[in-house]
């Protein structure tokens, strides 16, 4: 007899992880990459955006993956409404043309609306939960809607949010000239692009430590350019770790050692900010 498959089954593949992750390394994993949330469960999957802050083990992920490619937005007045998948950088230029506030430190972030709410993602002063309405999110028990008034937020953490899949977002912006929001857009990735360097990373790998960047204890601990097999310290900014055609073990290894030498140096215990998926 034939095994009936259930619909929001129905696109389970096997893929390398490397192939959704901004640092191209992670084994294979049973996924499904998702654009029509309609027929979605949730079954304690595990979540993946654009992959941009997670680091994926190089075996892989025993269980099934959710990669979120649902990526409708709507501008109405000043409230957008986003799906999940929906990269920021797409939304923050959006919204710039018609002339709305609020997003436009995301321009540059490579990840998605998803992932930028549970990590509170912000830069050059602002973060996500300043603009954020609500969020809805698909629960054991199914959709939920959750006000910004039921959150509280910190430094790339948002807590109160139910244990689920977001579906999308609500947020209020304002109201301004299209050029305004332009020209601080074009500030902000001028800025970028002068203390970023490019190529395969997760970004910021640890947070700040007591208010100090992560990125300063690790180049006064002198580990610029520090390499483990294919990983790398980024010499134009220290708390990017850059996979050279290295594994995940590799830059797991580096971060390790990144945490010893700080202690050891400073006294001070980094914490990463990015996110393991598998085993480690
Ligand atoms: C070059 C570069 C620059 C960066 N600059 C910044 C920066 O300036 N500021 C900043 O804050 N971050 C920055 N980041 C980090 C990263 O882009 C952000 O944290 C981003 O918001 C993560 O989004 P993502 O979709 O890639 O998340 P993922 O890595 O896919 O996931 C991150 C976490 O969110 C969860 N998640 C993702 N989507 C969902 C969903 N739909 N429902 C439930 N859970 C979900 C995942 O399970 C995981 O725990 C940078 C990264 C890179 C590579």
């Amino acid at each position: 007899m034939l095994e009936k498959i259930p619909p929001w089954e129905y696109n389970m593949y096997k893929l390398k992880m490397s192939d959704y992750t901004s640092m191209r390394t992670g084994g294979v994993a049973r996924a499904q990459i998702v654009t029509d949330t309609s027929f979605l469960k949730y079954n304690k999957q595990l979540i993946l955006g654009l992959g941009t802050n997670t680091l994926f083990s190089d075996e892989g992920y025993d269980g099934e993956v959710l990669i979120m490619r649902n990526s409708s937005f709507q501008i109405d007045g000043n409230v957008v409404t986003a799906e999940s998948g929906t990269p920021l950088p797409i939304l923050s230029r959006a919204v710039a043309q018609s002339g709305l506030s609020g997003l436009e430190w995301a321009c540059g972030i490579p990840g998605s609306v998803g992932g930028a709410i549970v990590m509170n993602a912000g830069a050059y002063g602002g973060e996500i939960a300043d603009v954020l309405l609500s969020v809805d999110v698909l629960t054991f028990g199914g959709k939920v809607t959750v006000s910004a008034s039921e959150l509280t937020s910190s430094y790339r953490t948002i807590q109160g949010l139910p244990d689920g899949v977001i579906l999308s977002a609500k947020f209020a912006l304002k109201t301004t000239s299209a050029e305004t929001v332009k020209r601080t857009m074009q500030s902000f990735a001028e800025k970028r692009k002068a203390s970023q360097p490019t190529g395969r990373t997760l970004g910021s790998t640890f947070k700040k430590a007591n208010g100090k960047s992560a990125g300063k204890y690790i180049d006064e601990a002198g580990l610029k350019g520090y390499r483990i097999g294919g990983a790398r310290v980024s010499e134009k900014h220290a708390n990017f770790i850059l996979s050279e055609g290295g594994t995940s073990a590799d830059v797991r290894k580096l971060i390790d050692y990144i945490k010893l030498r700080v202690y050891a140096t400073f006294g001070v215990k980094l914490a990463e900010e990015i996110k393991y998926a598998g085993e480690f």
